[in-house]
């Protein structure tokens, strides 16, 4: 049930529904997902499926995941990472296995807790978790090359924008009601922005608890 093999099927699956990227699949092989869910629901860790995660918060189904770091990629290495919503720090993992550098920032003291338990046996040594509001950035560790945001705001905070290095992306989940993935590039002159998948994800809450 929590098996090698059922991370493999994960992947293919993941596959066959259109994700090319060769790295993060990997790194969705190699990260057990269900030290990230309760016991009751670890059953059901590698489902294609949103899990509840404690808060009134959840854990994105791991195709949103992959389709995500796929798009922050861009085939290209990771260098310096911010995460807006650890949450229970599977996406933080992946990232961690993904880039140089992750920085992951909660607004929920208690999850946070939780997250740094579930990643403890892990020792990503190259991932730093903060409790802080996200709709800021992170100034203190700013510039970004790549930035990801996992819960919903109606429009892109502007700080986060200010904190995209030249040539870095990010992934945003933008929409009040109806919610679509947006990848934003910062370019010499400005940004650029595209459209990706539908999606449906927790708000982006200012303020921290
Ligand atoms: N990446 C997570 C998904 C978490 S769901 C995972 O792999 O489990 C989204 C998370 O964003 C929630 O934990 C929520 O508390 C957090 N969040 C919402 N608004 C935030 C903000 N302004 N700053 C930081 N975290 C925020």
């Amino acid at each position: 049930m929590t098996s090698q093999r059922t991370r493999d099927r994960m992947v293919a699956r993941l596959r066959g529904k259109g994700i090319r990227d060769e790295a993060v699949l990997a790194a969705m092989a190699a990260i057990p997902r269900h030290i990230f869910i309760e016991e009751a629901l670890a059953s059901r860790a590698y489902e294609d499926t949103a899990l509840p995660i404690g808060f009134e918060q959840t854990i994105s189904q791991p195709f949103v995941v992959a389709r995500m770091v796929e798009a922050l990629r861009g085939e290209a290495r990771l260098g310096h990472v911010l995460e807006i919503g650890t949450g229970c720090g599977y996406q933080a993992a992946l990232l961690a296995r993904l880039a140089t550098e992750v920085y992951s920032v909660e607004r929920i003291a208690g999850l946070l807790e939780k997250a740094r338990g579930n990643l403890r046996s892990l020792r990503l040594s190259n991932l730093r978790l903060v409790h802080a509001d996200g709709t800021r950035g992170l100034p203190e560790a700013a510039p970004f090359d790549g930035i990801i945001v996992a819960a919903a705001a109606p429009g892109v905070p502007g700080a986060l924008l200010q904190q995209l290095a030249p040539g870095g992306r990010m992934i945003v989940p933008v929409g009040s009601g109806d919610q679509a993935l947006c990848l934003i590039e910062r370019t010499p002159s400005g940004f650029t922005e595209k459209w990706l998948d539908a999606v449906r994800f927790v708000p982006l809450r200012g303020g921290k608890q």
